[in-house]
């Protein structure tokens, strides 16, 4: 007789393109799933990716993976949505708001309509805007809808500073906050390794820590999407591996500290916008964010973010 007491880690992914079908790759890779639904607009791409991914998994972890409907997002831990429009060359994320909010407008009903418990994890740009709409549109409970926001800006940023540093990238404790967009703000005054700020490990090692360097990196952190859609008109490994990140922190009750887009209340007067802090990251999703003690050109920088964020969001009905 089946075992009636077993419930099966089901993801589900919303738009199987180049982000959500590498996403479920890296998400069969890791073994963290049982089951791994596809959901598109694009029927015969959801099922591709699916027959596609099924005969990885001889190879791989077994896991029961297909296309499906709104229908299978019941059950779901974790609902990615990564469905929409992406940017062209040249074009800035929030550019793709009025297209992808519509996407938003109909998807987010569906998936709340057959699961209203899980976590909702959102890739889809701009991602703090659409973030905030799927908290409004669904009603779920804002440490349940977490958007993917600068995690993959800070890992860019983490990868730049430790070519610079000489260590694994992972040894560098450094954040990228605010917008996941043009307006981010790198936090440089609480970068550090090993506790060590990152001016005094710079100094002691003889490094380079010349405001010219730090600018190079912030400029190359934040630019990196467009410099790769400009060579192959996509962005997706970097991406995924945020998304699974995050859905390991959350499925294995981590606790991690990552900085994903949640909903920010009284921090540097800033209120009722969705913008990247690090936060704790758990079972229940984000359990709260870090109320960094930033200098005041970081937070005047941060403020600033928010009020470009706020103001996209202000134009929308929700
Ligand atoms: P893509 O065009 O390859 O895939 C998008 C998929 O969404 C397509 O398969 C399409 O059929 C599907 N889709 C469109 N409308 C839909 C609907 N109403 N219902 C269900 N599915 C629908 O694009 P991509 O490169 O995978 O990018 C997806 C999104 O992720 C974009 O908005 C992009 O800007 C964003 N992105 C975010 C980050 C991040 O860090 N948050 C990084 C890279 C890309």
């Amino acid at each position: 007789m089946a075992d009636q007491t077993y419930q099966p880690t089901r993801v589900a992914v919303v738009g199987a393109g180049n982000v959500g079908a590498t996403f479920a790759y890296s998400l069969l890779l890791s073994g963290l799933a049982s089951e791994i639904v596809l959901i598109d607009s694009n029927q015969a791409k959801a099922e591709g990716e699916a027959m596609d991914l099924n005969h990885a998994m001889p190879l791989t972890q077994p896991t029961r993976i297909w296309a499906g409907g709104y229908q299978d997002c019941a059950g779901a831990a974790i609902t990615v949505i990564a469905a929409g429009v992406a940017q062209q060359p040249g074009e800035s994320r929030l550019s793709l708001v009025n297209s992808n909010i519509s996407v938003f407008r109909k998807i987010i009903p569906e998936i709340v309509r057959y699961n209203p418990t899980g976590l909702l994890l959102i890739a889809t740009n701009p991602v703090d805007i659409l973030t905030y709409a799927s908290w409004k549109l669904s009603g779920v409970p804002a440490n349940r809808v977490i958007g993917s926001g600068t995690v993959l800006d800070t890992a860019r940023f983490r990868y730049l500073l430790s070519l610079k540093a000489g260590v694994d990238p992972r040894s560098v404790h450094a954040f990228i906050i605010g917008e996941h967009g043009d307006s981010e703000v790198p936090v440089w005054s609480l970068a550090n390794i090993a506790g060590m700020t990152l001016r005094d490990f710079c100094e002691t090692n003889g490094k380079d820590f010349s405001p010219e360097m730090l600018k190079n990196i912030y400029q190359e952190t934040r630019d990196a999407a467009a410099q790769i859609i400009h060579r192959k008109g996509a962005t997706y490994y970097a991406v995924a591996s945020g998304l699974l990140r995050i859905a390991e922190a959350i499925l294995r009750d981590q606790g991690t500290v990552l900085s994903v887009s949640t909903l920010i209340e009284n921090y540097y007067d800033i209120q009722d916008v969705y913008l990247s802090l690090p936060c704790v990251v758990g079972r229940k999703g984000v359990e709260h964010f870090l109320r960094l003690d930033l200098d005041p050109e970081e937070s005047r920088d941060l403020q600033k973010s928010a009020g470009i964020l706020k103001g996209l969001i202000e134009q929308l009905t929700l």
